[in-house]
């Protein structure tokens, strides 16, 4: 067996906004918790644009807005939550795709974070599609929802966490997502697993997984 090294990372020259797109409340926090909370750690003041498809107006919303919160520390966060319904998307298609136009003309971010197409629920798969229509020029790293449906993929992008930084994720979902506790799969033990496999892939204890169908690069630099 060869030696594990760390896979090389490409650092953003500057990233001072981002988008990060959620069909439910509580897909965020699940698919790209970690990376949120160290991107906001690391970067104070950053400007998070956060836009979710359903659960507004309800008990739902106050849990996302208050977890938000807290997954972002330090950050101008801005947070929409719409009131489509649980798994209707399809039909209410007109009005997501207004609202990603809505946030595309008051942010122009330096990354995306969304659901990946490869997604098994309608909801997820539907957003990731319209993410590139709305945001065609940007950066969209598409997470990981783990679920009864098996469909995890084999995610090309990488940010490493920290234990400390994993720890506070599967910890901070716990807390602030009441209404999800009874679901089968909501554990620390799931959450840290996954994020201990993703590590594993990319040389690192522990990662999120991230999925991305086109990017660029400098070779030439300078
Ligand atoms: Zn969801």
């Amino acid at each position: 067996m060869g030696a594990v090294g760390i896979v090389i990372g490409l650092r953003p020259p500057a990233l001072d906004a981002v988008v990060a797109l959620g069909a439910h409340c509580d897909d965020l926090a699940i698919g790209a918790g970690g990376t949120l909370h160290t991107l906001c750690a690391a970067r104070p003041g950053l400007r998070v644009d956060a836009l979710v498809l359903s659960g507004g107006g309800t008990a739902r919303e106050e849990e996302e807005r208050a977890a938000l919160a807290a997954f972002c520390p330090g950050a101008d966060l801005r947070l929409t939550v719409l009131t489509i319904p649980d798994g209707r998307l399809p039909a209410h298609w007109d009005e997501a795709k207004d609202a990603l136009e809505d946030l595309r003309a008051r942010t122009d971010p330096g990354l995306v974070l969304a659901p990946w197409a490869g997604d098994a629920h309608q909801d997820h798969r539907g957003l990731a599609r319209l993410v590139p229509t709305a945001f065609r020029d940007h950066l969209a790293l598409g997470y990981e929802i783990v679920k009864w449906d098996g469909d995890l993929g084999r995610p090309s992008v990488y940010q490493p966490l920290t234990p400390e930084a994993a720890r506070t994720k599967a910890r901070l979902l716990l807390e602030h997502y009441p209404s999800q506790r009874h679901r089968p799969w909501y554990d620390a033990e799931a959450f840290l697993g996954l994020a201990r496999i993703r590590g594993i892939e990319c040389g690192a204890r522990y990662a999120e997984g991230f999925h991305t169908t086109k990017l660029t690069i400098d070779l030439a630099g300078g």
